[in-house]
């Protein structure tokens, strides 16, 4: 699948009006989707096992979208074959009392994956140039006067830069996707929520009152993707009308990116394999020890 084409490329400005929400790339049916989903599912947990191992690399994965666009859905159907002890899945809500005492990647920084992990970032940071933007919302953070004017979104894009290209050379590799959703789409899924008593729960008055800021929403998404879209840190935008083709997409470019790292297990030195020797020798001495004492 050439999912090149959902790659923002660097320092380009975007429309996402002029992107599309219902592109397959050609893959027709649910069917054949689920089918290639799973295969890479297999291949990531494979690529995982490496990872984990060679204990050197980690994978930040984060999800950013419109409410109701598939964000739950996207990372238990794509992280679901995945070893729970190499995962750690975090989402970010409104600031706490305590967050809003730090700076804004404070609570980002602690929730990093560990080397050799998947961490899944189900929103992340860009909620700083999001919904922080579209609601006016740093009038509560506390920032000192003189850093709080119109060019904090551009200052906010620079350190996001920096913390990312920081993450990269650390070892953090970092993938981030926007599901993106119509808003003809989010009407119809809303209504289902709505209709569908197993689906109540999903939905929330805020989400209704969210959706009057689509447009809001779409700009601050457009200008912050275009920003921060790095070769270090790049933005995906998918396609998330079709629920089937976003999964699987998502999990192919996944697997690309898992697999440019060339995870092996770790190859042992002649004196530890020296040594892996003499320890079997010695769990069967003492055994066979063991089983003449009793
Ligand atoms: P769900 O699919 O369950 O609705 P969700 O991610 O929308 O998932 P909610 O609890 O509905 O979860 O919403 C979390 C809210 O927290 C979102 O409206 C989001 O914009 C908001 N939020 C996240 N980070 C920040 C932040 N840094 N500042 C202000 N609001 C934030
Ligand atoms: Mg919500």
């Amino acid at each position: 699948m050439n999912t090149k084409k959902f790659l923002i490329s660097p320092n380009k400005k975007i429309n996402l009006s002029k992107i599309r929400t219902d592109e397959t790339l050609g893959i027709s049916s649910k069917k054949d989707s689920v089918k290639l989903l799973k295969k890479n599912v297999e291949q990531m947990r494979e690529l995982q096992a490496k990872v984990y191992a060679q204990d050197k690399y980690s994978l930040l994965i984060i999800f950013q979208a419109m409410d109701a666009a598939g964000k739950d859905g996207t990372i238990k159907h794509v992280m679901s074959g995945l070893n729970p002890q190499g995962t750690q899945v975090f989402s970010f809500k409104q600031p706490s009392k305590e967050e809003l005492d730090h700076g804004y990647l404070w609570r980002i920084n602690k929730a990093l994956p560990e080397r050799g992990r998947i961490g899944i970032f189900n929103r992340s940071h860009y909620e700083e140039v999001l919904v922080v933007r579209v609601h006016d919302l740093v009038k509560y953070q506390k920032i000192p006067d003189k850093f709080n004017n119109k060019k904090i979104w551009k200052q906010r894009y620079q350190q996001i830069n920096d913390f990312e290209k920081y993450l990269n050379e650390n070892g953090i590799v970092v993938i981030k996707f926007f599901l993106h959703v119509s808003k003809e789409e989010q009407k119809e899924r809303f209504i289902k929520r709505i209709e569908d008593p197993a689906k109540n729960w999903k939905f929330s008055m805020g989400d209704i009152e969210e959706r009057k800021y689509w447009d809001d929403y779409q700009k601050a998404y457009q200008e912050s993707i275009a920003a921060t879209s790095k070769k270090h840190a790049p933005w995906y935008v998918i396609p998330a009308d079709k629920k089937w083709f976003m999964r699987l997409a998502v999990s192919e470019i996944v697997v690309k990116e898992m697999k440019k790292l060339k995870p092996e297990f770790p190859k042992l030195s002649k004196k530890q394999l020296s040594e892996l020797e003499e320890a079997r020798k010695k769990i069967i001495d003492d055994s066979a020890l063991n089983e003449r004492d009793t």
